[in-house]
């Protein structure tokens, strides 16, 4: 019986670091263990900026509020955002750019797998040019090498995560899907980013300007500030399993 179940259900069990989603794929959840200057109050914003387009709005309430954001990027938002890309390469001591791929093609490797809609990887040799793209860009860019990797989807299966981690990366997973891909209404992610506490890391997203994602951070941001919440990077920070 104990041999029956799927030996990456087991493992996600056994390790209590991830959930199966979907059943030969787990999706990494994380919190922050520590953070540099230590405070009980440390929390992470993570933006994946996947393909698509640039939500300016949301980049400049981040600027206005003095809120520092971890920024997964991929080569291709890159290469269609110029204006963007600029734009976080302004402010390094804000943003944190880390590895997000090169083309947006989600770290599960099998001809035929679908994750969310996006085709998987047909094998190992693609998945390790899909992370090492991405990371090279960012190098390339910032002169700094990436500490994490966030495949699209954030789904991995069992020989992707050991790919990855034995390429150098740290996983990035996260404790709070604040707006589902941009695709929530503002009410919604409105409420998800008022549940956020302590060593919480935040999922959203900004390639797609015309979501609700800027209006409910620009409403909740001063909410979160006013508990006394300091926002960190993943850079200033060790990750937890959660
Ligand atoms: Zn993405």
């Amino acid at each position: 019986m104990f041999r029956s179940i799927p030996a990456l259900i087991l493992a996600s069990l056994l390790s209590g670091a991830a959930s199966a989603n979907p059943a030969w794929g787990v999706e990494m959840h994380d919190h922050l263990a520590s953070a540099a200057g230590s405070s009980a109050n440390a929390v992470a914003v993570t933006l994946d900026a996947c393909g698509g387009a640039y939500d300016s709005d949301l980049i400049d309430t981040l600027i206005a509020m003095r809120v520092p954001a971890t920024i997964f990027i991929t080569k291709k938002w890159i290469v269609r955002n110029p204006v963007g890309t600029a734009v976080l390469l302004a402010h390094p001591d804000l943003f944190d750019l880390e590895d997000h791929g090169a083309a947006h093609v989600p770290a599960v490797i099998g001809a035929g797998r679908r994750v969310y809609g996006l085709a998987a990887e047909p094998d190992l040799a693609h998945l390790e040019a899909e992370v090492s793209g991405g990371a090279e860009i960012v190098r390339t860019l910032t002169g700094k090498t990436p500490r994490y990797f966030r495949g699209a989807t954030a789904v991995y299966d069992q020989q992707s995560m050991q790919a990855i981690r034995s390429m150098g990366y740290t996983i990035a997973g996260f404790s709070v899907n604040a707006d589902a891909g941009a695709t929530l209404p503002r009410a919604t992610i409105v409420a998800r980013l008022r549940s956020v506490r302590p060593a919480d890391i935040v999922i959203a997203h900004m390639n797609k300007p015309g979501g609700a994602t800027a209006e409910a951070f620009a409403a909740v941001l001063p909410e979160l500030l006013s508990r006394g919440y300091r926002f960190v990077t993943l850079s200033q920070a060790q990750l937890l399993p959660s």
